[in-house]
Order: structure tokens, then C-alpha cells, then sequence
């Protein structure tokens, strides 16, 4: 059993990070779940965050692994 970041914790890293499009850190909206079983397994991903930018409305996705690195954001 590994200790792993609790998803409050994900989603403060995830407001952390910049917007893809804009680069600004103004979310309308952050949702974080558990990875599903395939990207755990293929990536190590831990929580799976889904952004919503409040400035250019660009919706973004981030990984995150169980130390709370950022594993992808597109
Ligand atoms: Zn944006």
C-alpha cells in the first residue's frame, strides 16, 4: 500500500498549474477522480483532474501519480 496524495491535495496542485491554452491559473471549475484502472496501470496516474479555464474557457486534463507530479496535461 502506497501513501498516496489525498485529492484535496490534487486538486491544489492542479489550480497550481497553468492553463494549456492561456497559461493562467483562473479555474471556473475542477473536478478530480480517481484514475480509472488503465492509465494507473499504464502511467502510474493516481487522481485524474478535469479543468475548467475561467478566462479562455479551455477545458484541460491533467494526471497526476501518487506524489502529486503532474504525469500529463493537454
Ligand atoms: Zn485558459
Amino acid at each position: 500500500m502506497t501513501t498516496r496524495i489525498t485529492a484535496e491535495i490534487a486538486e491544489r496542485i492542479a489550480r497550481a498549474h497553468g492553463c494549456v491554452r492561456c497559461g493562467e491559473r483562473n479555474y471556473k471549475r475542477v473536478k478530480v477522480s480517481p484514475a480509472n484502472l488503465a492509465a494507473s496501470e499504464e502511467f502510474h496516474e493516481s487522481w485524474h483532474v478535469m479543468l475548467r479555464c475561467g478566462v479562455c474557457a479551455a477545458e484541460s486534463e491533467l494526471g497526476l501519480d501518487d506524489e502529486g507530479d503532474v504525469l500529463y496535461a493537454h
